[in-house]
């Protein structure tokens, strides 16, 4: 299958989990996830309609970036573990950063915004299957904290949460995170008294339709779009 109708597709699936839970579609927006896919692979997106992608790697991101910088549509999301010395690469990348998950990476990103005097939307990556090798934070208070930190700045625009459950924890563990995250977004915007705190950025390929059950409105696909990675 091309590209084009793998995408047709997804946003079918989309649909009609969207209907089945009494969502509208438009609300959940697509991420397709084009990590170590071609810059060919994603023009073939791009002429399909699709316009966020999303990236885990800077090296590799800003090679695309570059080759489709024409094209004043398209918008990038950063979904790796962002490191420290890869922070001056964001502000003239990216429009979109999910895991943010220290006051420390705060600081360094807020500096760099500041400096380019742009903004960026960004998610705090929540990890709830305590995987060690995994990023993102586990408690609420540590949750609270960054929230806070981002929200005093001025160029950190605070838009919501994100998280990569385990793969294998099936389908009640899984939603159950899913549905932790929602209630913490709810909190956080409630607590910091701050409505533009929507998102919530959660679903793959194999459990998008769970996650848009719980209420995602970002999901983060690769695979059912670009085929298997190598
Ligand atoms: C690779 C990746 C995805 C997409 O995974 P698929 O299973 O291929 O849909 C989503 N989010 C993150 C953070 C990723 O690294």
């Amino acid at each position: 299958m091309s590209v084009k109708d793998r995408l047709a597709v997804v946003q079918q699936q989309i649909n009609q989990a969207a209907i089945q839970s009494g969502r509208t579609p438009e609300d959940i927006k697509l991420i397709a996830v084009s990590k170590t896919k071609s810059v060919e692979q994603i023009r073939e997106a791009l002429a399909a309609k699709q316009i966020a992608f999303g990236e885990n790697r800077i090296q590799e991101a800003l090679g695309k970036i570059e080759a489709l910088s024409s094209n004043q549509q398209v918008e990038w999301h950063f979904i790796g573990h962002l490191q420290k010395n890869k922070v001056k690469f964001c502000p003239e990348n990216f429009q979109w950063i999910h895991t943010v998950e220290s006051i420390e990476l705060t600081g360094k990103l807020e500096a760099r915004f500041a400096l380019a005097k742009k903004k960026i939307n960004v998610l705090i990556q929540v990890n709830l299957s305590r995987e060690e090798s995994k990023s993102g934070l586990q408690e609420w208070e540590g949750i609270l904290r960054v929230a806070e930190t981002i929200s005093s700045g001025h160029w950190l625009k605070f838009r919501g949460l994100m998280t990569i459950p385990a793969p294998d924890l099936g389908e009640i563990k899984t939603r159950k995170i899913y549905e932790q995250m929602r209630k913490w977004r709810d909190k956080l915007q409630y607590e910091l008294n701050a409505p533009e705190i929507t998102e919530l950025s959660m679903g793959m390929t194999a459990d998008f339709n769970w996650a848009i059950q719980e209420g995602a409105t970002m999901i983060r696909i690769g695979t059912a779009i670009f085929g298997a990675r190598n």
